[in-house]
């Protein structure tokens, strides 16, 4: 068992009496305890982040100066949250680092983003300006699957605009978000950012509290519905970044051969449990069988082993239930009719590892196909005519993403405009930037993140109109 990362409420180190287990999915076993926040301390956190919230949105200057020597401070501390994360969520040590320099290219990206402003008359008569303000305290929620470039995604626009924040992690992955919130409180003036640790009850504790007035959520639809709701008596404002069930739909002039190993990852990057990753190919139907044999070609090299492990490539999934599920969704699959081509199993041995599996004779309708897997799963459908398949893409609740694959990227990026999603990528899929808008069409949620339209999302529209007296 490591030592216990404690929480940050008000800039200080706060232990808790009560704790829960964290997991390490390499071997199934605990490794470490989390704090379980009390409903005072949560009381505790808010008024912290309300109280800083008054000169924290004063000085515009001193923001963007923080965020930076934020990120520089992340940078410094990335040998010791790289292998924390590696230990709780699954993923290789490499990918682990890749992600705490995501955070560091998130908060200098922000530092130097600018909050519009504009004045529409200023004469003898009349001023107007009109500008955004930041909002107040924000909750935020994230999910397991990239605890800290998705807690990133929030704190850097969300402190950039002058907003405090109170930040909780999945009880899957609360130590790397934790490790975080201590190594930010040595930069950051106290109750800026608030990061507290619980199991379930504590994200709905934080939803439903009277003092944010926004609360910005990634995690899956079921848990983005009880969040709009319990926003709604307040009227705060929320993002929120769902699930998806991303389609890549290759068309028939596709160099399968020189695409297949960019298709493959773009579907198993850390182990499929990206909520873009590329859940359903469709292939046309005469490059079928070419198309399933050269993804299972690339899944067959793949190694899989502990994170910890350098020549992992990848690592066991999250943790039990989402094993259990995605094994679920192939054994149902391959009683009605589909065939694993390679993988479809459990790796033996302790740990949450599952075969990176490809599904052929797969077709619309099996659960595999029309929810979102969320693991190391990929089915391929056929299709005949592109208006036919651009229908069954569509053809979800899901709209987060999806990608159009051909040697005439014109003819491509003509078909990717005809998918109803908030990001459509041609010849490439989960190409993220801090500078691009990502979010979701339909069930897959509301808002963006990222980019100026990011940022905007955490200020309202505030105007002054003066007139001569
Ligand atoms: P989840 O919805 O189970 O949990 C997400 C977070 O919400 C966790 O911190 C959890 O503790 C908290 N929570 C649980 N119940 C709550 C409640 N009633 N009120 C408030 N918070 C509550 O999701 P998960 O299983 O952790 O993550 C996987 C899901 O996240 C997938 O569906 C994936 O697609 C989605 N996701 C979306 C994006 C995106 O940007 N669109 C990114 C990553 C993951």
């Amino acid at each position: 068992m490591t030592d216990q990362v404690s929480m940050t409420i008000g800039g200080n180190a706060v232990a808790t009496t009560a704790s829960f287990e964290v997991v390490d999915p390499a071997t199934g076993a605990p490794f470490a305890t989390a704090p379980e926040c009390t409903e005072a301390q949560l009381d505790e956190a808010m008024r912290s982040a309300r109280d800083a919230y008054r000169s924290w949105k004063q000085d515009e200057a001193a923001r963007r100066k923080l965020l930076l020597a934020s990120a520089d401070a992340v940078l410094a501390a990335t040998d010791t949250i790289a292998p924390v994360l590696t230990h709780e969520q699954g993923k290789p040590l490499a990918d682990a680092r890749m992600e705490v320099r995501s955070v560091a290219l998130w908060l200098r990206h922000f530092a130097g983003l600018d909050v519009d402003r504009e004045i529409l008359q200023d004469d003898d008569k009349v001023h107007i300006r009109v500008e955004r303000r930041p909002l107040g305290v924000v909750a935020a929620i994230t999910p397991w699957n990239y605890p800290l470039s998705l807690a990133a995604w929030k704190i850097a626009p969300a402190l950039r605009a002058g907003n405090t924040m109170v930040l909780k992690p999945s009880p899957y992955t609360p130590l790397a978000t934790l490790l975080l919130g201590r190594i930010l409180a040595e930069v950051l003036p106290a109750g800026v950012l608030n990061v507290i640790s619980g199991s379930d009850p504590l994200g709905a504790l934080m939803t439903g509290h009277p003092v944010p007035r926004k609360i910005s959520f990634t995690g899956s639809v079921a848990t983005g519905k009880h969040v709009a709701a319990a926003a709604a008596p307040d009227l705060k404002r929320i993002t929120l970044e769902l699930g998806g069930n991303d389609p890549a739909i290759l068309l028939d002039d596709i160099d399968v051969e020189a695409v297949a190993e960019r298709l493959f990852w773009s579907a198993f990057r850390n182990n499929g449990q990206v909520c873009s990753a590329v859940k359903r190919v469709y292939a046309p139907e005469r490059r079928y069988d070419e198309v399933v044999e050269a993804l299972a070609a690339v899944a067959r090299s793949v190694r899989v082993g502990a994170g910890t492990d350098p020549r992992s490539q990848l690592g066991p999934l999250n943790n039990k239930p989402q094993l259990d599920r995605v094994a679920g969704l192939v054994d149902d699959a391959v009683r009605r009719g589909g065939q694993a081509v390679v993988g479809g199993d459990l790796v033996d041995g302790p740990g949450f590892f599952y075969r990176p599996t490809i599904l052929r004779g797969v077709s619309d309708g099996m659960a595999v196909v029309d929810e979102e897997q969320f693991g190391p799963v990929l089915p391929v459908l056929s299709y005949r005519s592109v208006d036919e398949v651009v229908e069954r893409a569509n053809d979800t609740h899901f709209g987060l993403s999806g990608s159009v694959w051909g040697t005439d990227a014109d003819r491509a990026a003509a078909v990717a405009d005809e998918l109803d999603c908030g990001t459509a990528w041609v010849n490439t899929h989960l190409a993220l930037r801090p500078d691009q808008p990502f979010g979701g069409a339909k069930w897959s949620g509301i808002g963006v993140e990222n980019g100026h339209w990011g940022l905007h999302s955490f200020t309202e529209v505030k105007v002054l109109h003066r007139s001569r007296a």
